[in-house]
């Protein structure tokens, strides 16, 4: 017996190499990021390979080891040098991500030390800095100290919190779940209509409030709808606020709906996964102007404040129905005395054993302190308006509205010929180039092409060199 014990622990030792082991692949990690990052301002912001990444599936898993080299070179060619490059600041589509340093470093610290962050028992310090952030966006937001919330992979898994949350509250019987009325904007996320249908809402009316000419939700309609649906017998349940679309970044009248949404007792759930961390800003405030009134509200910290992908946030008000949504025991958990003191995030959440994903936020907040994240903020804001402006000056660009956060939308009306199919091909082209990447959107049956300016490494350069790729192959197509 003890033999084989010895025998097999021989081979298990191969996962926990020694010392200089680890220094090497340490010194061949930082050597790999390193050249990525410094070589990131001539890197594309798109890259189109032939066989679209296919090259990976030679590294197919087999029982012998592989030399990391050989791994760092397949991972460079198949995976960072394959589709968009969201490290780069050239990225402009979309909602890009970012991927501050020190996040990579805090997901690091999280993996090593593995601390157990779902429950306050076996990692108290874990759980009462992941509870320290969400007092920070509860504070940032206006929530009261008794608003909790919970850090999870994103704005889809938050809209998802929110939604079962309120049905929670609300305290109704699935036999009456048609009855229930829902209420967003056709610019709303679809992760919302996700998180409703996998919240077993799926039967639920879904009104889609009308827009103003500004793509703002009108609450007048809304107020109509609401009465309307009142006097038919149907249960009004839910009012989604947008704080920045994601389609063009527009603003839905924020605190017009949340006096709406308390006159009739409807639960108030603004998604601010792009635009929330904007509040960061005082000169945004009246904007922003109501969103303490909400019942919820979601945030994606891997958006605007500039984190790898996988972190998001919601901020809850009614706690009793955030616990009744998710609170679960079981037997082997027994030890795990239940502590008032900090809320478990396994119990706000439909995880229980989860990444410890505070460090990679609470990491670079602490090393750069606020002030730089408002910085580049402003920034953003202010590139965003820049472009507007001078895609403008541009002869047959037209734009859509002011941008209230950083997405901007524009378009080119050729003096003849299919406007859409124009549009299509001028993002095709700018793609092709790959020096920066751009996505589209319809509105109405107008194709658009969007600028979003969310990435920390979006700067000056890049917005000019967009404008002088978008002139370029606009005169290209033109003289076709
Ligand atoms: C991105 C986004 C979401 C979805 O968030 P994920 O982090 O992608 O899951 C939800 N709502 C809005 C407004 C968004 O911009």
């Amino acid at each position: 017996m003890i033999d084989k014990i010895k025998e097999q622990e021989e081979i298990s030792l191969l996962l926990d190499p020694p010392h200089e082991q680890r220094e090497e692949w340490n010194h061949e990690i930082l050597a790999h990021t390193a050249h990525f990052l410094n070589s990131l301002e001539k890197a594309n912001a798109y890259y189109q390979n032939e066989d679209k990444g296919a090259g990976i599936l030679n590294y197919n898993l087999s029982d012998e080891p592989a030399r990391l080299s050989d791994l760092l070179s397949g991972l460079k060619s198949h995976i960072e040098e394959d589709g968009i490059n969201p490290a780069s600041g050239g990225h402009m589509g979309y909602i890009p991500g970012g991927g501050l340093y020190p996040s990579a470093l805090g997901d690091y610290l999280a993996a090593i030390s593995n601390k157990y962050a779902g429950l306050f028992f076996p990692a108290p310090g874990a759980v009462r800095l992941e509870n320290m952030l969400l007092r920070w966006m509860s504070k940032l937001m206006g929530f009261p100290e008794s608003a909790t919330g919970n850090l999870t992979s994103g704005g889809s898994i938050s809209n998802l919190i929110a939604v079962v949350t309120a049905r929670e509250a609300l305290d109704v019987r699935a036999a009456d779940f048609h009855r229930l009325v829902i209420y967003l904007s056709d610019q709303a996320h679809h992760s919302l209509q996700k998180a409703i249908r996998i919240a077993g809402l799926g039967e639920a009316q879904l009104r889609y409030v009308q827009l103003d000419e500004e793509l703002r939700m009108d609450n007048e309609v809304l107020r109509a709808s609401i009465k309307k649906d009142q006097d038919a017998g149907l249960i009004p349940f839910f009012v989604n606020a947008s704080m920045g679309t994601t389609n063009t970044g527009t603003i839905d009248p924020i605190n017009d709906l949340a006096t709406i949404a308390a006159e009739y007792s409807i639960w108030y759930h603004v998604d601010a996964a792009y635009g929330g961390f904007f509040k960061l800003l005082p000169e945004l405030e009246k904007e922003f102007n109501g969103i303490e009134k909400a019942d919820s509200i979601t945030l994606d910290p891997h958006k605007c404040l500039f984190l790898p992908f996988g972190t998001g946030a919601v901020l809850i008000k009614n706690k009793k129905a955030l616990y009744k949504a998710h609170q679960y025991t079981a037997d082997y958990l027994q030890d795990l005395i239940d502590v008032e003191e900090e809320v478990n995030p396994a119990d706000v959440s439909p995880e229980l054993t989860k990444h410890f994903r505070g460090l990679r936020m609470w990491l670079p907040l602490k090393l750069f302190g606020i002030k730089p994240f408002r910085g580049a903020l402003r920034e953003k804001l202010l590139l965003a308006q820049y472009f507007h402006q001078e895609i403008q000056k541009v002869p047959g660009f037209v734009v859509g509205p002011n941008p209230d956060l950083s997405v901007a939308i524009f378009r080119y009306v050729p003096k003849s010929g299919d406007a859409n199919a124009f549009n299509e091909k001028l993002i095709k082209a700018i793609q092709d180039d790959g020096r920066v990447f751009l996505s589209s959107t319809t509105l109405e049956g107008v194709f658009w092409i969007r600028v979003a300016v969310v990435i920390f490494r979006t700067h000056l350069n890049h917005v000019d060199l967009l404008l002088e790729i978008i002139k370029r192959e606009t005169i290209e197509l033109t003289s076709v």
